[in-house]
């Protein structure tokens, strides 16, 4: 990019040194994606191989993670933070896990925080030590989606309330400090008694972290084609919304600060390696469907997991899409995730890491959204309202 060329956005000269404080940030957190499920989830449109599918690929995929690594990493880099996602990191085999720990080391060991997704049903002790062991895992975070047995029936996940619990001590004995629930609304046929049983079954459990989605229904997926069949009702929005608020007041009487429109946590809790995301800041990301986010361009890995693997075996990565981010809407993007947090827009904080006053770049989009009541001032920093929180992918279509 030129910092000299000028480009006009929406009316507004917009020099195209705006965005590159960000862009000029080193990277310091490393997501690595592993596909592998016990089976796929019937809402579920994620880039995942159900382990029937992904038998035989283990090896190859560790070994095109490596080489991707290897590719893709910047010299020099040590992550402050890891986050292995998915799929389900802990269905890989005992070897397997033994050998993501040896090719991830170079670049994670010493991390200060270190997540790894697990399902309640199959973490075992002998998956998670080795992660443990070698990576100083910090964080596990649960994909319990409900404490209730018909909810989780429906949701076609196999298993149980107790299992969540399981998991948690487990994590515990083996020394995780922290513990994260993923928790679901907007489930069909979820009423919100139901919620509210479903956030004290988790607060139970004396989590740290409490990350809570509206089910949604993405095209190709089972769910998808049974609403479309008129075999599944989804809730009206502002059904959705009333079990978010309920989720909300809950959350906050137990004492757990709603950070991001998604995301709840004890004070001093809140993970540091979405806050990465949250800022726009750059990361690096490995394994299919994964993306990286360097020196400004955004890298996006093949979704299939063989053919992520092909592409690696063929040319050492396996880039689906690249593209380099327009300040403007580098711009754009980095108000829209900051407003999806507590602290909001912060004039100054954006300003040094983009270069561009908020205030005055997105004026006409700010006094719209003030008038609809969905954003109010707090101070200098421009927040989302209680109404701005339930509307935010409206808040996100505004500004980008
Ligand atoms: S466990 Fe999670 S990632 Fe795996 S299929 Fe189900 S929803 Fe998708």
């Amino acid at each position: 990019m030129h910092a000299q060329a000028r480009e006009n956005f929406s009316g507004r000269a917009l020099s195209l040194a705006a965005g590159l404080p960000l862009c000029r940030r080193r990277p310091r957190a490393l997501y690595v994606h592993l596909p592998f499920c016990a089976r796929r989830c019937p809402y579920c449109d994620f880039a995942v191989a159900p382990w029937r599918e992904g038998v035989g690929l283990e090896a190859r995929y560790l070994a095109a993670l490596e080489a991707e690594a290897r590719a893709r990493v910047p010299a020099g880099f040590r992550a402050r933070t890891v986050y292995l996602g998915g799929g389900t990191p802990t269905e890989l085999t005992l070897d397997g896990l033994r050998r993501l720990v040896d090719l991830l080391r170079p670049w994670a060991s010493g991390a200060a925080e270190v997540t790894v997704e697990a399902n309640p049903r199959t973490l075992l002790p002998r998956k998670l030590a080795p992660l443990v062991e070698g990576l100083g895992v910090t964080r596990l975070s649960l994909g319990a989606q409900s404490f209730t047995p018909r909810l989780l029936e429906a949701l076609g996940r196999f298993h149980r309330p107790e299992d969540v619990a399981r998991a948690v001590r487990l994590a515990r004995d083996l020394g995780v400090p922290g513990v994260s629930i993923d928790l679901m609304v907007a489930i069909p046929g979820q009423t919100p008694a139901d919620v509210e049983h479903d956030v004290d079954a988790a607060l139970a459990l004396e989590p740290d972290h409490v990350s809570v989605y509206c089910l949604t229904y993405e095209p190709g997926t089972p769910y998808h084609r049974q609403r479309r069949a008129g075999a599944l009702v989804a809730h009206r929005p502002g059904a959705e919304a009333r079990m978010l608020g309920l989720v909300r007041r809950r959350l906050r009487a137990a004492g757990f600060e709603h950070y991001e429109v998604s995301n709840y946590a004890l004070p001093g809790r809140r993970s540091r390696h979405n806050r990465v995301y949250w800022r726009n800041h750059p990361y690096v990301g490995l394994g299919n469907g994964a993306a990286s986010h360097l020196g400004g361009v955004r890298l996006m890995n093949h979704r299939d997991p063989l053919a992520y693997v092909e592409a690696v075996e063929r040319g050492g990565e396996a880039v689906a899409e690249r593209e380099a981010l327009e300040p403007a809407r580098k711009v754009r993007e980095t108000a829209y995730l900051a407003l999806r947090t507590s602290r909001g827009l912060d004039p100054g904080r954006f300003l040094r890491d983009t270069g561009v006053d908020p205030r005055a770049f997105f004026s006409d989009e700010l006094a719209r959204l003030t008038e609809l009541g969905l954003v109010t001032t707090r101070g200098q920093r421009v927040v989302l309202t209680g109404r701005g929180v339930s509307l935010a992918d409206a808040v996100g279509r505004e500004l980008l």
